[in-house]
């Protein structure tokens, strides 16, 4: 066993007409033994590249990928002792389940086939496909191929786990219990895995750590509360939590954040964290406004309520500031059990506790 450690890799793609693709720029990150780090941002952010280049399914243009103390750089996919599991299965169509499980294994060592047979056996019961051994992956559901696809990883018994969104074929309750059962395979196994997902939930909930990547950069590597409650910046603050942090472009004048439909009075811890900058943009999660009946301090804020996205034990209301002179909307996540209107006028409550600022020019934590 062994920690996984991407030391400054970079992949550079050439187009049709010559000019260059960063997927991923220079990123470094260290996985420790056992650890289970998820892998998330946006559609061609660069994950499947990152995951593709750590199997050496791809070549790295700069940059090294060790396995403990030992270069992956310039190693075959089948002696990196990694196994992948795709968002496609990759499964053989023409061979029975058995035989998807074990043909890695029968290429790759010299075990007996008895070992061979035996382990598969033991794999397919954890995976609860016992019975499915010899049917080929056209006679099963998506979910009961996707068990296959993981047990085909699994048998391998190698020392890291690479898993490109494998539950995305998955229906939304399958995919939620396979999170589940994922989950605590990978704590039984103890196997460094990567997994990549562009779902926040997926990765909020499955990650021991979580790697942000946008355009190929890395934005931040923590823990998913890390990342939540203190995002390095503006981007990360924006794709972890759902509904979306709301976002505010003010200016800090004196003491104040202004804003163009309210001004917000900010303590002397918070005035010194942003001393220096002016062109600032102010952050709250939508969970974290409270909303009152009255006025009551100086971050309450006269407002209406504009809609109202019922969640059952919960509500999204989108608010209008009273006065405003646009129609800039932002949404309080709050209890099923508080009852608001559509129209209604109400006070939100900002607790300065709560609040993020950043940077608005590089977009970075300020607070
Ligand atoms: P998705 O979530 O959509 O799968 P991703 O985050 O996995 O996206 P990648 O597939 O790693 O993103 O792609 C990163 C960037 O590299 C994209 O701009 C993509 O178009 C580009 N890219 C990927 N593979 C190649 C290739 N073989 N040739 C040229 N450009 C490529």
């Amino acid at each position: 066993m062994a920690d996984l450690t991407l030391d400054n890799v970079t992949k550079v793609f050439t187009d049709d007409d010559g000019s260059d693709i960063v997927a991923v720029d220079n990123v470094s990150i260290d996985i420790d033994d056992g650890e289970f780090l998820v892998l998330v941002g946006p559609s061609g952010c660069g994950k499947s590249t990152t995951l593709r280049m750590v199997a050496g399914l791809e070549t790295i243009t700069s940059g090294d990928i060790q396995l403990g103390d030992t270069s992956l750089t310039g190693k075959d996919p089948q002696d990196r002792d990694i196994a992948m599991v795709f968002q496609s299965y990759a499964l053989y169509p023409h061979m029975t389940v058995r035989t998807n499980m074990s043909f890695g294994l029968q290429e790759s060592t010299d075990l007996p086939d008895d070992e061979i047979d035996t382990r598969v056996e033991e794999t397919a019961e954890m995976m609860g496909i016992g019975d499915l051994l010899d049917r080929k992956p056209g006679e099963l559901s998506g979910g009961q191929q996707q068990r296959v696809a993981l047990g085909r990883a699994i048998v391998r018994d190698p020392e890291v786990f690479l898993m490109d969104e494998p539950l995305s074929n998955l229906d939304a309750k399958l995919r939620s219990s396979m999170r589940t059962e994922l989950q605590r395979l990978q704590e039984d196994l103890g196997v460094t895995t990567i997994y990549v997902t562009h779902d926040q939930t997926e990765a909020m909930t499955m990650a021991d750590k979580i790697a942000i990547l946008n355009d190929g950069k890395l934005q931040q590597v923590g823990t998913p509360l890390e990342c939540y409650h203190e995002p390095a910046n503006l981007f990360v603050a924006g794709f972890i939590g759902e509904p979306s942090m709301n976002f505010f472009d003010v200016e800090r004048v004196g003491e104040k954040l202004v804003h163009d439909n309210f001004e917000y009075e900010l303590s002397d811890e918070t005035a010194n964290a942003v001393a220096e900058a002016n062109e600032l943009v102010l952050g709250i999660r939508p969970e974290d406004i409270e909303l009152r009946t009255e006025v009551e301090g100086v971050h309450d804020f006269e407002t209406t309520v504009d809609v109202i996205e019922p969640m059952g034990d919960e509500n999204n209301v989108y608010l209008t500031f009273d006065g405003a002179s646009d129609d800039e909307t932002f949404v309080a996540n709050i209890s099923g059990m508080q009852h608001v209107e559509s129209g209604q006028p109400i006070v939100a409550h900002i607790p300065e506790v709560a609040i993020h600022v950043f940077e608005r020019r590089s977009g970075n934590a300020l607070r």
